[in-house]
């Protein structure tokens, strides 16, 4: 008789339920009617064991037990469809949109960029070339022998085949200079690559270089040409030094130094004290390069110059540490977002 009346209040519950639907309040008013703690169904229920005879006791505790799980697993179900109902239909057209993530340059792709446009406005034209390279394009031509000590495979990544991945970008200044006449005005941004890794120095780096032939070319030139394209990237104000230095491939040689951008000369960390920043290598095109590539070196002259595009990007943005442009931080790259043309 009083598990008959457990099975009718199975019975009872179910069609609540099934009534409420996902209405969360309807939901609710069944949880209260039936497993409310203080008159709820089942605690009645409850209260009826107590009083029943011994022998009754186990099959009806068993039942009770049986519809109180029953109770508390589908009212838990309910209310989470209720729930998931609730998020796939309750549209607020007053929230705030989502922004959708936006894409930004690698500062050194904005650094590249830059130098690019200084030069296209000066009437150069952009070139490029292979990262692998053979032993000819990458030191032969430019006047680096095979005992000299830049060839040392503690700099250079030699690959099985005899190739090397280039050190420099000068050998694409020895594919133009073969596949092109005089006069060439050139600017040849990318990757290189070289056996270093420490705190200044990664595996692989980036450089631009430029060069120019033709007849009539002189160091003046090439002084002009450097102060227009250093004030032009950094700030017209700074004073330009050359200092005489050695290059294979560039006799006379000159590396290039601006006024420290951080302390503006007074001297700082970054400078050593010095007020003076190291910027770049240059210097007119060594007559055996030109005789190398086919290019008459009695009738023309040319100057060529280099520098780390990198260098450029932790100067321009006083990054405390250049590797942060290569540990692919989206933290650290979203700040350059800022100003991306689009
Ligand atoms: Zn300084």
């Amino acid at each position: 008789m009083s598990i008959e009346v457990l099975h009718r209040s199975r019975e009872e519950f179910l069609a609540a339920l099934t009534a409420a639907g996902t209405d969360p309040e309807g939901i609710e008013a069944v949880r209260v009617r039936f497993a409310g703690r203080r008159s709820g169904l089942l605690r009645d229920l409850e209260e009826t064991l107590k009083g029943l005879p011994r022998e009754e006791k186990p099959a009806y505790g068993k039942a009770l037990n049986e519809l109180k799980r029953l109770v508390e697993e589908t009212l838990g179900a309910a209310a989470e469809a209720a729930s998931r109902a609730k998020a796939s239909t309750g549209l607020d057209v007053t929230l705030p949109g989502r922004r959708p993530l936006v894409g930004s340059l690698h500062p050194v792709t904005l650094v590249r960029r830059e130098i690019e446009s200084i030069f296209l406005r000066m009437g150069y034209s952009v070139a490029d070339g292979p990262e692998i390279e053979d032993d000819w394009h990458n030191f032969e031509a430019l006047n680096i022998p095979p005992d000299h000590p830049a060839r040392d495979a503690q700099d250079t990544f030699y690959l099985p085949s005899g190739m090397v991945l280039r050190t420099h970008t000068s050998p694409v200044q020895v594919h133009t200079m073969e596949s092109q006449r005089p006069p060439i005005r050139v600017l040849i941004p990318g990757r290189v690559y070289r056996r270093d890794s420490d705190l200044r120095h990664s595996p692989m780096f980036h450089q631009v270089e430029c060069l120019v032939v033709d007849e009539g070319i002189t160091f003046g030139h090439l002084k002009g040409t450097l102060e227009a394209f250093l004030h032009g990237l950094f700030d017209p104000s700074l004073a330009v030094r050359f200092r005489p230095s050695f290059f294979p491939f560039t006799e006379p040689s000159a590396e290039v130094d601006i006024t420290c951008v951080l302390c503006r000369g007074a001297g700082c960390a970054m400078c050593s004290g010095s007020g003076w920043i190291e910027i770049l290598g240059s210097g007119m095109v060594d007559p055996r390069v030109f005789a190398a590539c086919g290019i008459d070196p009695k009738r023309y002259t040319g100057f060529a110059f280099g520098l780390g595009l990198d260098r450029v990007a932790v100067l321009k943005y006083r990054l405390p540490d250049l590797r942060l442009l290569f540990g692919g931080d989206e933290r650290f790259l979203r700040q350059f977002g800022m100003g991306v043309p689009a």
